[in-house]
């Protein structure tokens, strides 16, 4: 393995369209590094024995080590390191919140700037994303022959059960992925939006290498519905894993929230992105596009609906917030994207109620203004109403951001999986096992809204213990 060259070097930039530009399409806003870019960003790493970059990864990515073959400019090398702990490694390298995983734990973030490990991590997926599928996900030429006698099903397809039909896939496992919309990728594709994720160029792709190494997918099934756990162990399947999200969209309880032109960002990003609806007139999916627009939340998911809107043309966006631009918890680099569109952050107000005219289409919202008082259980000042002051903002389209819930759908047909009071699915941490033998789950429908690598990291968890339970190897 190469030494690190210059690890006192800057940070390679990451080149991105200019704001002006990008606020008018919905082609990635990050345009990703060159070679040469992504070679001097890794001879920045130190290569350190005890590499705690590795410690933030949810699955565990072994990250010198990729990034070595990296600064030796074999990006084949690096992509099969990647690939031995992560299957969907495009999709990380773009939306994982590194700065609080692996580069939140680099140990040149002390004095400077962390490595860009998630850009370096992007460079190379993308490097494959054009190859043959089987090199796409198992990094060897040859797709491993799967044994139709040995069945596990994944309910949803979403990034843990990806991850789990990845695995298991891989493993000589023939998986079934059973998923309740007519599209494969979970919130990959019907929340986080094109200008972060492209979804036929990287998410389709991954996915369908997948495909490749015999993964079945059946779309338009709803557990809890159209079949329910014990059918598909009648049918022959030796596990379950359960993965099918937290998507239930939570409302903010005020008046006016029934008036037309009230979304949650679930209805509205499913709208845009599943319905396609940001590629008009390609695909005429019905959407509000909204003049003055406001969107209630701060989180990754308020910054995805507010800059969507802004792209189907809207005058003015509002991330409406009761607290300060620094207590977000988007990511800042989405936070900032935002500011450099145009988004306006309207900060310390609360929304009181709706209001519309005659026929009941919004036209604008009464919002309270707040003042931060004493720290609350989240260690964070918490907002107090100031009195007497409220104002009222022209709207005509409002999505509300603020979380979602466990969908109890699969779960209410089935009583013998153990749920938390809140509905999310109780499992054994070490393997990721409900109270129902040979049934597993993870990601948000465990966790509640989390990431997309914790996703992951629960699937690849699960997915060990149910290869050793069928006898294939496990790592
Ligand atoms: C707008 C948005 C932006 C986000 N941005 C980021 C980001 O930048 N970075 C990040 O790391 N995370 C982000 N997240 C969170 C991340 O996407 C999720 O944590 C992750 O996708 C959870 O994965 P999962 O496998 O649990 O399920 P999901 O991705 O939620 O997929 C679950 C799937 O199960 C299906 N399903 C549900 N019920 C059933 C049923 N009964 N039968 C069959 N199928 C069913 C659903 O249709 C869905 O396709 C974002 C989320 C949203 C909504
Ligand atoms: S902690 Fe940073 S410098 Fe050390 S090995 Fe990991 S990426 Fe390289």
């Amino acid at each position: 393995m190469p030494r690190a060259a210059a690890p006192a070097a800057p940070r390679v930039a990451m080149p991105v369209q200019p704001a002006a530009e990008r606020v008018r399409n919905f082609e990635e806003v990050a345009l990703g590094y060159t070679f040469d870019m992504a070679v001097a960003e890794a001879r920045r790493c130190l290569q350190c024995k005890r590499p705690l970059c590795v410690k933030g990864c949810p699955v565990e990515v072994p990250i010198p080590a990729f990034i070595a073959h990296l600064a030796a400019g074999d990006v084949g090398a690096a992509y099969r390191a990647v690939k031995t702990a992560n299957s969907l490694p495009a999709i990380c390298g773009r939306v994982c919140p590194q700065e609080t995983q692996c580069v939140g734990a680099c140990v040149l973030g002390r004095k400077g700037e962390p490595v860009a490990i998630g850009r370096l991590e992007r460079f190379v997926a993308d490097q494959y994303v054009h190859m043959d599928a089987c090199d796409l996900l198992t990094g060897a030429r040859d797709c491993t022959p799967v044994d139709p006698a040995r069945r596990v099903a994944c309910i949803g397809s979403g990034p843990s059960s990806l991850t789990v039909a990845g695995y298991l896939s891989t493993r000589g496992v023939k998986v079934t992925v059973f998923e309740a919309l007519h599209e494969v990728g979970g919130v990959l594709v019907y929340g986080i939006p094109e200008f972060r994720l492209p979804k036929d160029r990287i998410v389709a792709k991954e996915v369908r290498a997948l495909g490749t190494q015999q993964v079945e997918f059946v779309t338009n099934r709803v557990g809890g519905k159209t079949f329910s756990i014990r059918d598909l162990f009648e049918q022959g399947f030796s596990a379950v894993f359960v993965g099918v999200g937290a998507g239930l969209p939570r409302f903010l309880g005020i008046p006016g929230e029934n008036l037309n032109g009230v979304f949650t960002a679930n209805e509205y990003l499913t709208r845009v992105n599943l319905g396609r609806a940001y590629d008009f007139p390609n695909h005429d999916t019905p959407v509000i596009l909204g003049r003055n627009v406001t969107v209630y939340g701060a989180g990754n998911v308020a910054m995805d609906a507010a800059r969507t809107a802004l792209r189907l043309g809207a005058a003015s966006v509002r991330v409406v917030y009761r607290r300060t631009v620094a207590d977000m918890p988007a990511r800042r680099e989405e936070i900032e994207h935002a500011q450099e569109e145009g988004v306006v952050m309207q900060t310390l107000v609360a929304p009181l109620a709706f209001s519309g005219d005659e026929r009941f289409a919004l036209r604008a919202v009464t919002l309270q203004q707040m003042e931060l008082g004493e720290p609350d259980a989240s260690g964070r000042r918490r907002p107090v109403p100031v009195p007497g002051r409220t104002m009222e903002l022209e709207t005509d389209l409002a999505i509300i951001a603020v979380g979602t819930r466990a969908n109890p759908l699969l779960l209410a047909s089935e009583p013998g999986i153990a749920v938390d009071q809140r509905g999310y699915i109780v499992v054994d941490e070490a393997t990721g096992e409900t109270s129902m033998p040979n049934v597993f789950a993870g990601g948000d429908i465990v966790t509640g809204a989390a990431t997309v690598i914790q996703a992951m990291g629960a699937g690849r968890r699960a997915a060990r213990v149910i290869a050793g339970r069928l006898g294939c190897p496990q790592d």
